[in-house]
């Protein structure tokens, strides 16, 4: 099982990863990402599904401040 979470207090708002992943990765209004999958709310615990690992590996390895974390269990 795959897991992930945006730490918001290192990202700066590039954009990347809701264009790699929009299923995944969406922007408050500050700009700042956030998991929206299946509403999770940045909380890091919806269980991401095997069809989305490709763009959450692309997301996370192209994320500049390496922000994206990923893991195998639920965050919280
Ligand atoms: Fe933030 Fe990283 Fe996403 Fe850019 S790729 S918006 S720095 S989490």
């Amino acid at each position: 099982a795959k897991f992930t979470i945006v730490d918001k207090d290192t990202c700066i708002a590039c954009g990347a990863c809701g264009a790699t992943a929009p299923d995944i990765y969406d922007y408050d209004d500050e700009g700042l990402a956030e998991v929206i999958f299946q509403n999770d709310g940045n909380r890091g615990v919806t269980e991401i599904p095997e069809d989305l690992y490709d763009d959450l590996q692309d997301a996370c390895d192209g994320c500049p401040t390496d922000s994206i974390k990923v893991a195998d269990s639920p965050f919280n």
